[in-house]
């Protein structure tokens, strides 16, 4: 999943990206709400984690916004307002989530997969395709009920595919959804982890539409 971070404290945002990275999210980070707003209007994103005291535009401008444009993506509001007023201006300004911080970083991360798997309409935790269970509270990946050992790439790559079973996604599509803006794509990388999970996996599971993409055939 793509997330984009509004922070601009820089040990926190900085923090929080390698935190969300490590969890198998791609994730962008911009310290400002004008910088905030640019990224969101490009409709890249699966949820915005958002600080409210922002440079040149608040962050509860950049939520009302983004709300006024139609987009639907989850929001996390992360901020040091603890007062129940702005709680309620947050939540009734349109956000998910609003935690204080400073906030356990495990339970940011659940919070994250509780908003994600919510937005996409998945009542179930887990991810099934055949054998196949993705369980991504669990970062845990079964065949046959086997455990399969995957890199964070690998996990995040699989876990949009089996979103999406029996569509096609593009190159484009997977590469944004696993890499961040800071770390480029080199232009196999993304034929190298297709290429591990079907040694992992089994051959069978993703198929390459040649110029077009690959899709993990539905059951
Ligand atoms: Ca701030």
């Amino acid at each position: 999943m793509r997330l984009l971070i509004a922070e601009d404290d820089p040990q926190l945002g900085d923090g929080l990206t390698i935190w969300l990275r490590q969890d198998g999210h791609a994730v962008d980070w911009v310290k400002d709400g004008q910088a905030a707003d640019l990224a969101l209007k490009s409709g890249d994103y699966d949820l915005l984690l958002l600080d409210l005291g922002l440079p040149r535009q608040e962050g509860m401008a950049v939520l009302r916004a983004l709300r006024g444009r139609g987009q639907s993506l989850p929001v996390l509001i992360l901020t040091a307002r603890d007062a129940v007023h702005d709680k309620i201006a947050g939540l009734d300004g349109g956000a998910d989530e609003y935690l204080v911080k400073p906030v356990s970083l495990d339970e940011l991360s659940a919070r994250v997969r509780a908003l994600l798997r919510r937005a996409a309409g998945h009542a179930r935790p887990c991810l099934r395709l055949g054998e196949l269970v993705l369980d991504p509270a669990m970062r845990q990946v079964t065949l046959a009920g086997e455990p399969i050992e995957l890199s964070a790439r690998e996990f995040a790559l699989l876990q949009v595919l089996m979103r999406h079973p029996g569509r096609v996604m593009s190159r484009a599509q997977l590469e944004a959804a696993v890499y961040g803006w800071k770390d480029e794509p080199d232009s196999n990388a993304l034929e190298v982890h297709i290429h591990r999970l079907r040694k992992k996996l089994g051959v069978e599971r993703i198929r390459t539409l040649r110029g077009i993409g690959y899709t993990m055939p539905g059951e």
